[in-house]
């Protein structure tokens, strides 16, 4: 049992393992830490999970995905972009190659198709 948890760790270890899931937890949640913070906009007024999480969630992610694509381009890592992650983040580049974003469109009308003007 190794002292710290790691996905590049994880991949050694599993050569069998091409992919993994993660997500913060279920619903809207928030962190009001001074990083989290600092790296919020704020975005008010456009809709689709407010407040919103996606800049914070997926600089994290995107962030860990280009450190494992690193040693193991061949491996994909998931996310989901849904409830307060629903709206694309706007302020981080290129996502890496080896991020999957699984989207769910929950609080869009389910009577129109989501391109039609309301
Ligand atoms: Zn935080």
């Amino acid at each position: 049992m190794r002292d710290s948890w790691n996905l590049t760790a994880e991949f050694r270890d599993h050569p069998d393992e091409f992919t993994f899931g993660f997500a913060p937890p279920d619903g809207y949640p928030q962190c009001f830490c001074t990083r989290c913070e600092a790296g919020n906009p704020n975005f008010s007024g456009k809709g689709l999970g407010q407040p919103s999480l996606s800049e914070v969630w997926f600089r994290f992610g995107n962030a860990v995905a280009a450190e494992v694509a690193k040693e193991f381009p061949d491996r994909w890592l998931f996310s989901n972009g849904y409830a307060d992650r629903a709206r694309p983040p706007e302020g981080i580049g290129p996502l890496s190659p080896n991020l999957g974003i699984q989207s769910a469109m929950l609080d869009s009308c389910m009577f129109h198709p989501i391109q039609e003007p309301i």
